[in-house]
């Protein structure tokens, strides 16, 4: 059995699932936001509940919104009571079994890489384009998350010259939660498509509002959402430059946008090499439950 911890600022859900990878058992318990042995506690008795209801030892992944750290700490800022804390260490003593945790965007991304139909290709870059912008890298149905687990952040590489061209050169550098100016996460996520339209039209509306009044024809919505396709376009276009992947998988709030999945595919072309042929991009199928999946399949490869 492979369980999947969803390990949120509010709450924790637990997902078994069997070796078809079919989910057969969900529990959901708040966080004990501000107390680490509270929290070590509420993560060993949801285990020892699933191994005493399923009769086995099963596997245990974690998915966090946050970071591993070099030496086992993490770095959780939504979940104060883990910051710092040895919790994968902590956890495998306390249960006697091996723990893996990995960042929550990477878990999204294997969850969809371990979709039936999705298996089969060799690489799937997930990308959530939800309030911010990031996602995960799965080559082989394992996550590649880079020296230093940052490797599907790449809502913070700066907006590329092509985008300023669309934007316009005085596109005012937005800061970024980073620390940085003009990271692309601010303009190509969900808060971002809201920012651009409030940009260049000087009205703040949600973006399903401005996605309405796209649908209906209306001209500054449409100029605002070609622009956006443009933009987004030219960052997936240099992502797909490094990466190559063989499946694109687009999770977040504004994958519902389902006119995303034309314009996409209809752009790219031109901000790819010649030889490049474009990867099948798809919407992500899992939604929230995502979380789970991913974690508990952390413990299928390698
Ligand atoms: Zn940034």
């Amino acid at each position: 059995m492979y369980y999947g911890f969803d390990m949120g600022g509010t709450k924790i859900e637990l997902g078994v699932f069997d070796a078809q990878l079919q989910r057969v058992w969900q529990k959901r318990v708040a966080t004990p936001r501000e107390d680490y042995t509270a929290l070590l506690n509420t993560l060993v008795a949801l285990t020892l509940e699933a191994d005493a209801h399923f009769g086995v030892q099963g596997r245990i992944g974690i998915g966090i919104p946050g970071l591993p750290n070099e030496d086992g700490t993490l770095f959780t800022a939504n979940v104060p009571a883990a910051m710092g804390k040895p919790l994968q260490g902590d956890l495998a003593r306390l249960l006697a079994r091996e723990v893996r945790i990995d960042n929550d965007a990477n878990c999204f991304a294997l969850s969809e890489a371990w979709d039936e139909e999705f298996r089969r290709y060799p690489s799937v870059l997930g990308i959530i384009l939800g309030t911010g912008l990031g996602g995960g890298l799965v080559i082989d149905g394992k996550v590649f998350s880079g020296k230093n687990f940052i490797t599907g952040e790449f809502g913070h590489f700066r907006l590329p010259v092509d985008a300023l061209e669309v934007l316009g050169r005085d596109i005012p550098r937005v800061p970024c939660g980073c620390g940085n100016h003009g990271c692309i996460e601010n303009y190509i996520s969900g808060r971002g498509f809201e920012w651009l339209y409030q940009h260049f039209n000087g009205q703040h509306l949600p973006a399903q509002t401005i996605i309405a009044h796209y649908r209906a024809g209306e001209p500054a919505a449409t100029a605002h959402v070609e622009r956006f396709f443009d933009v987004l376009a030219i960052c997936l276009g240099n992502l797909l430059t490094i990466i190559d992947p063989h499946l694109v998988v687009i999770g977040g709030g504004l994958s519902n946008f389902d006119e995303i999945y034309q314009a996409l595919p209809a752009r790219l072309p031109a901000h790819l090499l010649k030889v490049a042929k474009l990867p099948r991009i798809e919407k992500a199928r899992y939604g929230d439950a995502g979380g789970v999946r991913g974690a508990a399949f952390l413990n299928l490869a390698g």
